[in-house]
Parts: C-alpha cells; structure tokens; sequence
C-alpha cells in the first residue's frame, strides 16, 4: 500500500469525455477556444475577479506578470515558498530580496518588509502559503505608504477567503496555479486575477507572443496559452470544488483530532475570519532530526509525506553564493523549513490512514 501526499481531483470518466466531445466537431483545440473563454468566465465569478487570464501553468503565469509590469529593481518576497517564485522574478532579471516569515502562519513578516524597501525596490511578492492568507491589511498599507505593487503568488489560496473577501481581491494582481497537484486543477494551468483591465490586456499579450492581429504584433511575448483540453478539466473540475474542499476540511479535523496534545509538535492554527481552503496539513517538530525521523518512518508504512518548503529557497544549489541568497539572515524560516513536513491530504483520505500516520508520528515523536 501507498499513500500519496497528495491524489489529483478527478470527474468521473464519462463526465470530462461529454465535456470534450465537441471538440471533435470544432477542431479548435487552443488559442482562446470556447472552453477557456468559459472558464475565464466562471472562474472571474468563483475568484471575484474582475479579469481573469489563463496560462498553461502558474508559474508561465507569473512570469507573463512580472513582464507585462515592466519591472525593474528588486522584488521583496519570501524564501519560505515553491522554486516557483523565485525563479520567476530571476528569470525575468529581476532581484530578490528576502524578508523572513511569521512563526504563527508563516507567510511573510509585513513588519520586515517595510524595513527592507529601498529606492530600487519595484514590487512586493508574498505568498498565501499552505492556503492562510498573508497579513493582507497590513501589506496593502505599505503598498499605499510606499506606492509600491503588491502581487500575491496565490498557488495555495483558490477558494480562500477573508471576512468574505476573495484572496484574489487583495493586492494588484495575483497568480493562481492549477496544476494537477493542487486543491482545484486543469491538470497543468494556472491564472492571474487582478481587477486592472489594462494589466489584463497586457497579460493577454504576453501570453500570445505580443500579437494584436494577422499582420500586427507590439510587444515581445512568449506562448503561454492554456489549451481546450486543460479548460475542460478545470470546467469538470469546479462543479466539484465545494465538495473537495469541504471533504479536505473533514480531513484536517481528523488529523487535529488525532494528533493533539503531542507535546513539541505545531499544528496548523486556524486564521481569524479567514474560510481556509485546507490545501495541505504542514506539521512542525522542533528539529530537521527528529521531522527525518519522522518521515522514514513514515516511509516505512508506504506514507509519502513531503518536506514542504525544504530546503529554503535561498539554500538552493543554483543560487548558491549569490549575494543576498542568505538563509540565516530569515532564521524563522530557516527554523520552520528545518522541522515541517507537509501530510498526505486530499479529498477522501481514509480514515484509518489518517490513524495510522498519526500513530506513527505519536510513536516517533515520543519514543525517538
Ligand atoms: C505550484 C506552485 C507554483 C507554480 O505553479 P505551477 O502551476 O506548477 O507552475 C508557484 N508557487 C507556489 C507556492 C506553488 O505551490
């Protein structure tokens, strides 16, 4: 037996072959077909985003940003997240700059934000990790204050809200992945929500390698289009959402319920106001020895637990020895990405699954 850390949503067989079959009679497959019009149209609903452009991945989606901004300078973000981030403001000859996360929900420390701005900063990237939402109020003041852009890496936050405000809501822009490990997916996909139609029609460009119409093209763009195939996935996919998310919510109380009262080990904490869309179940132990412990054992029992975000982002091979790629100037994230492990989580994750893994980490954490 093995259990996954994650299992991609699926409709049933029969329900995405009747939403595919009349592409046999269209022959459109992609560029801005029927099915990705659709989608933008419902998912503009489902985020409450006014523009809604759709990419064949989240991070060719924040790369399309980051570009049709025109960027220059640095770009403060956190080194407590996927490669993705990252990558996405080097690739496009931008500098990080790291500020370290908060101890309570590990989203990025507003507070050291502020105190990292310079003349040469051009935007703020902070990231809704593990589906909480970042200190958006307090981000959103500095962004006035400094009349610096904040953009969020949304990844882990489709169908999070906030005293009933939409994640997508919060911050100029942000970047939604739907790849098939995801909490909602189009199998690879992702978007960027913003509610600035100028930016989107920039993104729409990007997108499609600058190209206006037949004989026109005004910018330098990539290809970066979410094809028919991957819309009729997501558009299966969100008549289910409810249902996923409320069954993921049901697995995270059973893993609350059976793992606490361990002492040293921090479980996830609920955010005020906040409607979590319970993308993963992170646990922290207090050290890398005792969170390896715990997933060989794990491992022993065929559970694929994943060391989610480990190592930090400025711990990286390729960035190894480039200036202000320092882990110990983030010692919160250093400590965390040291001693978390993310548990399997996903809609329908049995019962005695969820026991077993909780007795094996009791069994661990209380034995050695
Ligand atoms: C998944 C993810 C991305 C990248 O999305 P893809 O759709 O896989 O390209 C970016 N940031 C974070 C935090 C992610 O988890």
């Amino acid at each position: 037996m093995r259990i996954n850390v994650t299992r991609s949503s699926m409709p049933s067989f029969e329900e995405y072959c009747e939403q595919i079959r009349d592409l046999w009679d269209s022959r459109w497959l992609t560029n801005n077909g029927s099915k990705v019009q659709a989608l933008q149209s419902q998912l503009s609903d489902y985020l409450h985003a006014p523009q809604v452009e759709l990419f064949t991945n989240g991070h060719m989606a924040l790369e399309a940003l980051l570009a049709a901004m025109n960027l220059k300078g640095e770009v403060i973000t956190t080194p407590f997240t996927f490669a993705s981030t990252t990558h996405a403001i080097v690739r496009k000859g931008l500098t990080p700059v790291f500020a370290d996360i908060r101890a309570d929900d590990y989203t990025i420390d507003a507070d050291q934000v502020e105190s990292l701005i310079t003349d040469k900063t051009c935007a703020i990237l902070p990231v809704h990790v593990y589906g909480r939402l970042c200190d958006v109020k307090k981000l959103d003041e500095i962004s006035r204050r400094y009349n610096i852009p904040v953009i969020y890496d949304a990844a882990h936050a489709f169908g999070v809200s906030k005293n009933g405000v939409a994640a997508a809501q919060f911050g100029l822009a942000s970047m939604f992945s739907f790849h098939a490990t995801k909490v909602y997916h189009t199998i690879e996909g992702g978007a960027i929500a913003t509610g600035s139609a100028e930016l989107a029609q920039k993104l729409a460009l990007e997108r499609n390698y600058g190209i206006t119409g037949p004989e026109d093209v005004i910018t330098v763009g990539g290809n970066a289009k979410m094809n028919e195939f991957q819309a009729a996935m997501g558009l299966c996919n969100l008549r289910h959402i409810a249902q996923d998310i409320a069954d993921r919510k049901a697995v995270h109380a059973a893993y609350m319920a059976q793992l606490s009262g361990l002492e040293s080990v921090v479980l996830p904490k609920s955010q005020a106001g906040v409607e979590s869309n319970y993308a993963y179940f992170p646990v922290v132990f207090e050290s890398r020895e005792v969170r390896d412990a715990v997933c060989a054992a794990l491992l022993e029992e065929g559970v694929y637990a994943r060391k989610y975000f480990y190592p930090l982002i400025t711990d990286f091979e390729c960035y190894r020895g480039m200036p202000g790629f320092d882990s110990s100037r983030t010692p919160v994230a250093q400590r965390i990405s040291d001693g978390v492990v993310t548990l399997p989580m996903y809609p329908g994750l049995a019962e005695e699954d969820i026991a077993l893994i909780s007795s094996v980490i009791r069994r661990v954490v209380r034995h050695g």
